[in-house]
């Protein structure tokens, strides 16, 4: 837990979120200005500040991080049609919450490339 991280703040609870999934490792929940029809949060608990902080030691997490991913894809019925995952990183990355997190986009076409 990082102290004035927002998504460290969603998984103790001190902020409300809509679950979506919960293990000890990995916890889920639904954008709150969603992008997509579906879009879901995917995060480890343990505090990254960003990918390119995962180390050797977080080699697990990470490959758990993208099994659950798929894991809820299907759930939320988006395997069929596709969806996209997205990481944001750094500045020119866009990511503006310091903790890691996969975003999950589905339910309708995504363009490409990004703006
Ligand atoms: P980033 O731009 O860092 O990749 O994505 C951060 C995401 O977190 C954004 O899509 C934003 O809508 C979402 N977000 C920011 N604050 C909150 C919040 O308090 N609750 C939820 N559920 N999502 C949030
Ligand atoms: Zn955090």
């Amino acid at each position: 837990m990082a102290n004035d991280c927002l998504f460290c703040k969603i998984i103790s609870g001190d902020i409300p979120s809509t679950e979506v999934y919960s293990d000890d490792d990995i916890y889920a929940f639904r954008d709150i200005n969603p992008a997509a029809p579906t879009h879901i949060l995917v995060i480890p608990k343990k505090h990254l500040t960003d990918v390119k902080s995962a180390q050797a030691e977080d080699e697990a997490l990470m490959g758990k991080l993208l099994l659950r991913a798929n894991d809820i894809a299907q759930a939320e019925g988006l395997a069929e049609d596709g969806f996209r995952y997205i990481i944001n990183t750094g500045k020119h990355g866009g990511q503006t919450v310091f903790h890691l997190h996969l975003h999950i986009l589905g339910g309708r076409a995504l363009g490409w490339p990004p703006g």
